[in-house]
Protein backbone atom coordinates (compact mmCIF):
# COMPACT_ATOMS: atom_id res chain seq x y z
CA UNK A 1 0.00 0.00 0.00
CA UNK A 2 1.22 3.67 -0.84
CA UNK A 3 1.95 5.98 1.96
CA UNK A 4 -0.11 9.27 1.66
CA UNK A 5 2.85 11.08 1.03
CA UNK A 6 3.45 9.16 -2.39
CA UNK A 7 0.02 9.31 -3.17
CA UNK A 8 0.30 13.57 -2.86
CA UNK A 9 3.61 12.64 -5.04
CA UNK A 10 1.50 11.21 -7.56
CA UNK A 11 -1.74 13.25 -7.35
CA UNK A 12 1.01 16.73 -7.84
CA UNK A 13 2.68 15.16 -10.30
CA UNK A 14 -0.37 13.97 -12.90
CA UNK A 15 -1.66 17.83 -11.81
CA UNK A 16 1.65 18.74 -13.40
CA UNK A 17 1.30 16.41 -16.73
CA UNK A 18 -2.12 18.02 -17.56
CA UNK A 19 -1.55 21.57 -16.88
CA UNK A 20 1.90 20.74 -18.97
CA UNK A 21 -0.68 19.32 -21.81
CA UNK A 22 -3.11 21.99 -21.41
CA UNK A 23 -0.65 24.51 -21.92
CA UNK A 24 0.04 26.48 -25.09
CA UNK A 25 3.09 25.33 -27.14
CA UNK A 26 6.26 27.34 -26.55
CA UNK A 27 6.93 28.09 -30.02
CA UNK A 28 3.51 29.29 -30.79
CA UNK A 29 3.94 31.61 -27.98
CA UNK A 30 7.18 32.77 -29.29
CA UNK A 31 7.84 31.82 -32.30
CA UNK A 32 11.43 33.58 -32.60
CA UNK A 33 12.71 31.52 -29.97
CA UNK A 34 15.34 28.87 -30.57
CA UNK A 35 17.47 28.36 -27.36
CA UNK A 36 16.45 27.86 -23.72
CA UNK A 37 18.45 27.06 -20.87
CA UNK A 38 17.33 27.85 -17.21
CA UNK A 39 19.97 27.59 -14.91
CA UNK A 40 17.73 26.71 -11.41
CA UNK A 41 18.82 26.58 -8.07
CA UNK A 42 17.28 26.03 -4.87
CA UNK A 43 17.88 27.31 -1.07
CA UNK A 44 16.27 27.73 2.28
CA UNK A 45 14.99 31.06 2.59
CA UNK A 46 17.33 31.99 5.19
CA UNK A 47 20.59 30.44 3.68
CA UNK A 48 23.08 32.25 0.66
CA UNK A 49 24.23 29.24 -0.87
CA UNK A 50 22.30 27.23 -3.00
CA UNK A 51 21.81 23.48 -2.23
CA UNK A 52 21.43 22.30 -5.62
CA UNK A 53 22.11 23.79 -8.81
CA UNK A 54 21.39 21.96 -12.11
CA UNK A 55 20.97 23.49 -15.89
CA UNK A 56 17.27 22.33 -17.54
CA UNK A 57 17.68 22.53 -21.79
CA UNK A 58 14.44 23.28 -22.85
CA UNK A 59 13.38 21.43 -26.03
CA UNK A 60 12.02 24.34 -27.54
CA UNK A 61 10.03 23.21 -30.73
CA UNK A 62 7.65 20.75 -28.13
CA UNK A 63 8.28 22.44 -24.75
CA UNK A 64 5.15 23.53 -23.31
CA UNK A 65 4.69 27.13 -22.15
CA UNK A 66 4.78 26.34 -18.98
CA UNK A 67 7.81 26.51 -16.63
CA UNK A 68 7.25 25.01 -12.88
CA UNK A 69 9.93 23.13 -10.74
CA UNK A 70 8.53 20.66 -7.70
CA UNK A 71 10.46 21.82 -4.40
CA UNK A 72 13.32 19.61 -3.59
CA UNK A 73 12.13 19.54 0.18
CA UNK A 74 10.10 15.81 0.47
CA UNK A 75 8.42 16.96 3.46
CA UNK A 76 6.87 19.82 2.07
CA UNK A 77 2.96 20.09 1.15
CA UNK A 78 1.34 21.69 -1.60
CA UNK A 79 4.80 23.55 -2.33
CA UNK A 80 6.62 24.04 -5.58
CA UNK A 81 7.72 27.12 -7.54
CA UNK A 82 6.05 28.54 -10.74
CA UNK A 83 7.25 30.54 -12.63
CA UNK A 84 5.37 30.73 -16.14
CA UNK A 85 4.65 34.39 -16.62
CA UNK A 86 8.04 36.18 -15.52
CA UNK A 87 9.81 33.56 -17.94
CA UNK A 88 7.02 34.03 -21.00
CA UNK A 89 7.47 38.26 -20.68
CA UNK A 90 11.55 37.47 -20.37
CA UNK A 91 11.22 35.64 -23.72
CA UNK A 92 8.42 37.93 -25.41
CA UNK A 93 10.45 41.04 -24.79
CA UNK A 94 13.40 38.86 -26.74
CA UNK A 95 16.07 38.67 -23.66
CA UNK A 96 18.75 36.75 -24.39
CA UNK A 97 20.01 36.88 -20.05
CA UNK A 98 16.78 37.26 -17.18
CA UNK A 99 17.12 36.09 -13.94
CA UNK A 100 14.30 35.95 -10.98
CA UNK A 101 12.97 33.63 -7.79
CA UNK A 102 10.55 32.71 -6.54
CA UNK A 103 9.82 31.41 -3.09
CA UNK A 104 7.76 27.96 -2.27
CA UNK A 105 4.21 28.61 -0.06
CA UNK A 106 3.91 24.74 0.96
CA UNK A 107 3.71 24.16 4.24
CA UNK A 108 6.70 22.11 6.21
CA UNK A 109 5.40 21.13 9.91
CA UNK A 110 3.94 23.93 10.65
CA UNK A 111 5.16 27.28 8.81
CA UNK A 112 5.65 28.15 5.68
CA UNK A 113 8.49 26.03 3.49
CA UNK A 114 10.11 29.68 1.84
CA UNK A 115 12.74 27.68 0.18
CA UNK A 116 13.66 29.89 -2.99
CA UNK A 117 14.15 28.83 -5.71
CA UNK A 118 16.67 31.40 -8.42
CA UNK A 119 16.25 30.71 -12.08
CA UNK A 120 19.07 32.50 -14.43
CA UNK A 121 17.38 31.90 -18.60
CA UNK A 122 19.65 32.25 -21.64
CA UNK A 123 18.04 32.38 -24.81
CA UNK A 124 18.66 32.81 -28.35
CA UNK A 125 16.17 34.28 -31.19
CA UNK A 126 16.02 34.05 -34.58
CA UNK A 127 16.70 37.74 -36.46
CA UNK A 128 13.66 39.60 -36.40
ZN1 LIG B 1 8.55 23.85 -0.44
Amino acid sequence: MMKPRNLEAARRFTERREREDQAPRLHAEVPALEVLALELSERRGEATQPETTHVRRIVVASAPAYFQTPCSDSNCIDGGHEYTATVMKALRDRQALFAGEHTCQGTVADHVCERVLRYVGSAKYAKA
